[in-house]
């Protein structure tokens, strides 16, 4: 099955409008993935799935269908959750995956977002059919998919997805807020690194956060991110053909990220793979 990926939402952390990153976005994380006949997997709820819902909502024909695979529940990742125009008409169903963080449920999280005291319209009054399936890691099916989900990196509870069509196809894979490097204190097992090596193995497509700058990354050790090298690095070892460098940095203008892509390329280049290396920008849509 071919399908294709959207990028609606590159940027890490906090949404950055303004002329310095209007080529590479400042949106915060949202990734469509859309099979033929209109099956859809959104990885991410950040700002950019305001404008994904806006559009599901203005080529609707009958009712919208989204599955929703949150990586974990940090602002940037599911800011844009109260404002998804499918959610405010009957007839549209929406389910959202994800994690629960250490005993509070993924629908608790979800409600808490929703809360009188810091919004206007609780989770009860959407109008759609709104489910919530907590995921651990392992294997699960969503919609047209099979997915894998490995623990990664990062304060908290945050998951990375493989994905492959259960009819057969390329898989891909969505890796961001995780910390490739030393440092920090995760619930991860000395064998982490060769897990995920396994975990990506020959992925056509690898989306992974590539925040800093090695100089960078010396002031963030243990905030659970990783540099676009520490990327390049882990693409070469797993045999990915595409790598997708994603969750920018809110300082970085289009320059820098330009800047950043540039020596991406370059030790991806130094070593023969992978093949591709791509930044992420709001409105980039790739097939596979
Ligand atoms: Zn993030
Ligand atoms: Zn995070």
């Amino acid at each position: 099955m071919a399908y294709t990926v959207t990028f609606w939402g590159t940027r890490g952390s906090i949404p950055t409008p303004g002329a310095h990153t209007a080529r590479y976005g400042g949106n915060t994380p949202c990734v469509a993935v859309e099979g033929p006949g209109g099956q859809l997997v959104i990885l991410d709820a950040g700002t950019g799935i305001r404008a994904l819902g806006l559009q599901l909502v203005e080529r609707q024909n009958g009712a919208v269908n989204a599955e929703i695979l949150l990586s974990h529940a940090h602002w940037d990742h599911i800011q844009g959750l109260p404002h998804f125009k499918p959610f405010f008409s009957p007839g549209n169903a929406v389910r959202i995956w994800g994690s629960r963080q250490g005993t509070t449920s993924l629908e608790a999280i979800l409600r808490q977002q929703m809360d009188p005291a810091v919004f206007p319209i609780p989770l009860d009054a959407l109008s759609a059919k709104l489910t919530v399936q907590q995921v651990d890691p392992g294997e699960f099916t969503v919609g047209a998919f099979r997915v894998r989900a490995m623990r990664l990196r990062h304060p908290g509870t945050t998951l990375g997805y493989r994905l492959t069509p259960a009819a057969g196809g390329a898989s891909m894979a969505y890796v961001t807020d995780n910390e490739l490097g030393p440092g920090g204190h995760y619930d991860t097992p000395a064998t982490w690194r060769k897990d995920l090596v396994a975990f990506l193995a020959n992925v056509e497509l690898l989306i992974h956060d590539a925040m800093y700058t090695p100089q960078e990354l010396e002031q963030h050790r243990g905030w659970g991110h990783s540099t676009f090298e520490e990327a390049v690095t882990l693409a070469a070892e797993a045999g990915v053909r595409r790598l997708v460098l994603f969750h920018h940095e809110p300082e970085h203008g289009d320059a820098e990220v330009d800047g950043l892509l540039t020596a991406a390329r370059r030790a991806a280049k130094a070593r023969g793979t992978p093949a591709e290396v791509l930044a992420a920008r709001e409105g980039m849509t790739l097939t596979l």
